[in-house]
């Protein structure tokens, strides 16, 4: 019942022409979408160049967006800016903007609010570091990200249509995956804790698993109950393994 998600987050890679070269790759594998909603995010310089080579073929996201509507706010983009190049979806709260930009639950809780004011569908990720996970803290540490990020949505407006991604720290960029029954067992733990808040939201809401996603382990992953789709890093950088993992899902 869960439509299949599989997302690109590009990450700051390619100048313009890579984007392109990219964008055009991608559309020359990709089969016309069958029941799976395929997106792209690049770096917000490039989603104009992607949007016109791409079309509404694959959808357009951008990798941040900013917590406040348009207005001094230097170095940053707003929702609306992102809207109106045509994105409809956002990745907030990423690991790495919370490593090395100190993003907090707060933080990502307002940008978030502005994605869905402005009609843009959040993709929130959420994941514990290894020594995290061998504290065995994993899923406090996400229930922690999960709780302390909904209590500081707008209740009336609360998750929405959001997705959340869970990418555990320890797999992203490494190629060290979690197997399918870690990621199943995790997604099952978001969702179970998604409901204690709102269970018709939990079962309706599409859960993405990230970290060295590939061609080669997608199926496996994918054929798992609660994983819905991926947020793929390495790996859409290569059209060939994106456009893969799209059929797969
Ligand atoms: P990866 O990145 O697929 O390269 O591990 C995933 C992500 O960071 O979203």
């Amino acid at each position: 019942m869960r439509t299949p998600l599989i997302a690109g987050n590009w990450k700051m890679n390619g100048l313009s022409a890579d984007a392109r070269a990219l964008a055009q790759a991608v559309d020359n594998g990709m089969e016309p979408a069958q029941g799976v909603e395929t997106v792209v995010c690049p770096p917000f310089v490039h989603m104009a160049a992607v949007r016109s080579v791409l079309g509404d073929r694959v959808a357009l996201g951008a990798q941040n967006c900013a917590d406040a509507p348009e207005g001094a706010r230097t170095g940053e983009v707003s929702a609306s800016m992102l809207a109106d190049l045509g994105a409809s979806y956002v990745i907030l709260g990423h690991s790495e903007r919370r490593q090395y930009y100190g993003e907090d639950e707060a933080l990502i809780a307002a940008r978030y609010s502005q994605a869905l004011a402005h009609g843009l569908r959040p993709i929130l990720c959420v994941g514990e570091t290894l020594s995290e996970r061998e504290a065995d803290r994993t899923e406090a540490v996400v229930a922690n990200q999960l709780h302390g990020f909904i209590e500081r949505l707008d209740p009336g407006t609360g998750l929405g249509n959001g997705v959340i991604a869970y990418e555990p720290v320890w797999a992203i960029g490494t190629g060290h995956t979690a197997t399918a029954q870690q990621a199943q067992a995790m997604h099952a733990f978001i969702r179970e804790t998604l409901a204690s808040h709102d269970a018709a939201l939990a079962a309706r809401m599409q859960l993405l698993y990230g970290g060295s996603m590939k061609a080669a382990n997608a199926a496996e992953l994918l054929a798992e109950p609660d994983i819905d789709g991926g947020l793929i890093g390495g790996a859409s950088l290569k059209p060939d393994d994106f456009v893969a993992i799209c059929a797969t899902a």
